[in-house]
């Protein structure tokens, strides 16, 4: 579960705050969406969420951990997609960018092998198991950034507007890909950030941020 209580958060020589008195609760195994207008502060609360962000002021809990206190163990349980997959994949194959979550949890070679192979049965990326994943399309590498997202089985999986550059077809994949396999299957939390409200009716709730506030929940 996570608790947001009074979350204010400025970014540095900026006079405004970008997130202003933010409270909200998720549950475990809840999906959702949280939508807003471009600068509305959606990203930024991703990022105060997943601990990479260092809230000005205001509490952030996670299963019962503050984030001030333990936030290096809060951050394994996030696996995070951003909207552009070219900022997120860091190594020259696709096999090693699934694998390199793993390798930072130091699971051993032939059990890492193992879950690989299922992942990229799974996401359907096995025929580009070899390649270099710049040279691929933007639908096939926010495949890639997203099973590599998921591949250490994280608690929470955030997802900042993933859809963004992909052409229609390619957000339908991988938003099928999101709801079907791991949403109803393996009921992880989700947080959806999206422009479009058709991704965000399948969640249970929807949260609206605007101006740095939350607007509707
Ligand atoms: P969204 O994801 O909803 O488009 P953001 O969280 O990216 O919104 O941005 C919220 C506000 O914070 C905006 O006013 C934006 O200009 C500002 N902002 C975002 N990133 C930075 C940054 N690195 N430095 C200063 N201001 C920023
Ligand atoms: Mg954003």
């Amino acid at each position: 579960m996570i608790t947001i209580q009074g979350l204010y958060f400025k970014y540095k020589g900026e006079k405004k705050y970008a997130l202003e008195d933010i409270n909200f609760k998720i549950k475990d195994g809840e999906f959702v969406s949280i939508m807003g207008a471009n600068g509305s502060g959606k990203s930024t609360l991703a990022l105060c969420i997943s601990g990479i962000y260092r809230t000005t002021s205001g509490i952030i809990n996670v299963d019962g951990e503050d984030i001030n206190n333990s936030r290096s163990a809060i951050r394994r349980k996030f696996g995070i997609v951003f909207q552009n997959p070219d900022n997120q994949i860091i190594t020259n194959s696709v096999e090693r960018e699934l694998a390199f979550p793993l390798e930072n949890a130091g699971v051993p070679l032939e059990q890492m092998k193992l879950i690989v192979s299922k992942q990229l049965k799974l996401f359907n990326i096995d025929k580009y198991r070899t390649a270099i994943p710049g040279e691929l399309s933007g639908g096939e590498k926010q495949k890639i950034a997203l099973a590599s997202a998921m591949i250490s089985s994280p608690d929470y999986l955030i997802l900042d507007e993933p859809t963004t550059f992909l052409d229609p077809f390619e957000k339908r994949e991988i938003f099928n890909l999101i709801k079907n396999k791991f949403l109803i299957k393996n009921k992880f939390t989700v947080i959806l950030i999206t422009q479009y409200i058709r991704e965000a009716l399948d969640s249970d709730r929807i949260l609206v941020l605007s101006d740095g506030k939350l607007a509707f929940d």
